[in-house]
């Protein structure tokens, strides 16, 4: 057996032949000299590869939406352009390199004097110029293209990374784990695969090696991936049966906690009673959300419905998606966090901006005030949404009252063109900013005196209070949720919301995490949103123990100098009977 070790990113066990998916692996271009003599073959290489390259595009484009045939054709007639071709056939006979190489060469020079130049029109032109030739040099090295919509066997997915986007299109069905190179806990690869309920084991550095190792010695066997410890094992020779039984008594034992604690309070043994909310996505998981006990909807991700067409949504498919949820959710809350493009969640329409630093940008509601007229739109289409339901509405990464005045100014503007349109919508909206930038949780007091509730977001809050990327595995030992930093911003949050009469929620990953329950409750935490498969778990653990214990638990964690003593503390506590 071999045993690789990564970041447990989502829950759960998984068995099944591996699938490597490379298609954001660069491509490995050979680079050697070539004869005189077979320039000629080199250049019909070429050429056969343009071929293959014309009828894959038209196929493509036949099958798809009228909204990409513009992209497509511009695909169409890069292939035809005699600029490039003639520097590929210049370059063939000069330098008497292999063609791939050659490709490579000249379409990177191209691609870095588009990119250096100040006009974003030239900017997407790069990005054209750089499908088009990953296409030519992928049929040049018959390198297969894979998709993870067309799975059609069960398989564990392994890859350097797997982008949101991908996530989205995927074969869930097929899906029964994934082991990757990147990523972390708190990246959005990882969340949606909590929402899918497939394990996944992140940061793991070698496995698409592994894998890839294995695969050219014809070694294409079961491999086990446990999204709860980390672990993915190749090679279980005759344990195979063991972990079949494994992954199955798993499976039922989950199932069974779900159904047992469905339909039981939140409440703590000595009687305090508090919120366990669903995070979700897409509004399919929103139907399944109820069934594991969800008492509402604590953060809708609306920003997905954006990314999966990779253009902001209509209106009216926006007010579709959510009146889908309310529908689901059946009278209970369901708080709808206004679009967080940026970051790791990258849309194709940035308005222009090329950025160096996505994750200190113009994410979420930067974005948002930037662009008034997407923002306006979805606003206008979460207050339409509003007469069928208990609606919230959420502000991301608020950092200062000015935006938040802002947003809310833009709100009025919104409610007031649905006045003029006839659209009715519900009074009383709250209206909460989520606390996710350090300083906001310094301010909470103030931004308290505009919000209706608050919601702590623990993956952006340790990002940036820790200065620690949260999609990079190299520095993902320092994103730790219980330095005493992180937890003292998560104090003071609660203790200003609870001054200002209002709830405190938290919707990072660390609410859905079993570890930290017992220290949130003793802080004074009000509501919990996490993966709807979680819930059971956590709810489990809230009615094991009482508040009392979690308050004096959370007053010795008060003294703790780090977040090792946290950890020593929640440790003893856990032991305790
Ligand atoms: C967070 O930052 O904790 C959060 C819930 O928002 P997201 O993960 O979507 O950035
Ligand atoms: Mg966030």
């Amino acid at each position: 057996m071999k045993t690789l070790t990564g970041i447990p990113a989502s829950g759960g066990v998984g068995l099944a032949q591996f699938f490597i998916y490379t298609e954001n692996v660069p491509l490995d271009i050979p680079r050697f000299h070539i004869q005189k003599e077979t320039v000629r073959a080199e250049w019909d290489r070429f050429c056969s590869a343009l071929d293959k390259a014309r009828i894959e595009i038209e196929a493509v484009r036949n099958d798809s939406l009228k909204e990409n045939n513009e992209i497509l054709d511009a695909h169409l007639l890069m292939l035809e352009d005699p600029v490039f071709n003639k520097q590929v056939k210049d370059r063939l006979e000069t330098y008497l390199l292999n063609v791939e190489c050659v490709v490579f060469d000249v379409s990177r020079e191209i691609i870095q004097k588009l990119i250096a130049s100040p006009v974003e029109y030239f900017h997407e032109r790069a990005v054209d110029i750089d499908d088009v030739a990953q296409r030519i040099l992928r049929l040049l090295l018959d390198v297969k293209k894979e998709t993870l919509a067309d799975l059609t066997e069960d398989v564990v997915v392994i890859a350097r990374n797997i982008l949101p986007s991908d996530m989205l299109t995927m074969n869930r069905q097929r899906v029964k784990g994934i082991a990757l190179d990147a990523g972390s806990k708190t990246s959005h690869t990882a969340i949606l695969a909590k929402a899918f309920g497939i394990p996944a084991v992140m940061g793991l550095s070698q496995v698409t090696q592994e894998a890839l190792d294995r695969q050219k010695a014809g070694e294409n066997e079961l491999v086990f991936v446990n999204g709860e410890n980390g672990e993915v094992i190749f090679d279980l020779n005759d344990k195979t049966i063991v972990y079949k039984t494994f992954v199955q008594n798993f499976r039922n034992y989950r199932k069974n906690t779900a159904e047992l604690m469905a339909n039981l309070p939140a409440e703590t043994l000595d009687g305090c009673r508090v919120t366990l909310n669903a995070n979700i996505e897409i509004p399919e998981e929103a139907e399944q959300a109820l069934a594991f006990g969800s008492e509402g909807i604590g953060l809708y991700r609306s920003e997905f419905l954006f990314l999966t067409h990779g253009q902001p949504a209509e209106e009216e498919a926006q007010f579709n998606a959510y009146c889908r949820v309310i529908k689901a959710m059946n009278g209970n809350p369901v708080t709808i966090r206004t679009v967080d493009i940026g970051g790791d969640k990258i849309a194709s329409n940035r308005g222009g901006a090329v950025e160096k630093n996505p994750l200190l940008g113009a994410r979420a509601i930067r974005f948002s005030l930037a662009f008034p007229e997407i923002f306006k739109t979805q606003l206008r289409a979460i207050l339409r949404a509003s007469v069928f339901g208990n609606i919230r509405i959420m502000f991301p990464m608020i950092s200062c009252i000015v935006e938040l005045r802002q947003a809310l100014a833009l709100l009025e503007e919104a409610k007031e063109q649905c006045r003029m349109k006839g659209h009715a919508f519900a009074d009383n909206i709250p209206v909460g900013c989520m606390i996710e930038v350090p300083v906001a949780a310094e301010i909470a007091d103030i931004l308290a005196e505009k919000s209706a509730f608050f919601s702590i977001g623990t993956n952006d809050l340790i990002q940036y209070s820790l200065a620690v990327d949260r999609n990079n595995e190299m520095v993902n030992y320092l994103a730790q949720p219980f330095h005493p930093g992180v937890l003292r911003f998560i104090k003071k949050t609660i203790d200003a919301a609870h001054s200002a009469n209002i709830k405190a929620a938290m919707c990072g990953e660390l609410a859905g995490d079993t570890g930290a329950t017992a220290l949130l409750l003793g802080l004074g935490l009000d509501e919990f949103s996490m993966t709807a498969s979680s819930i059971p778990r956590i709810k489990k653990i809230i009615r094991s123990v009482s508040m009392q214990d979690c308050r004096i638990l959370a007053e010795k964690v008060r003294e703790c100098k780090s977040a090792q003593e946290v950890q020593g503390v929640l440790d003893a506590n856990k032991a305790l009977p």
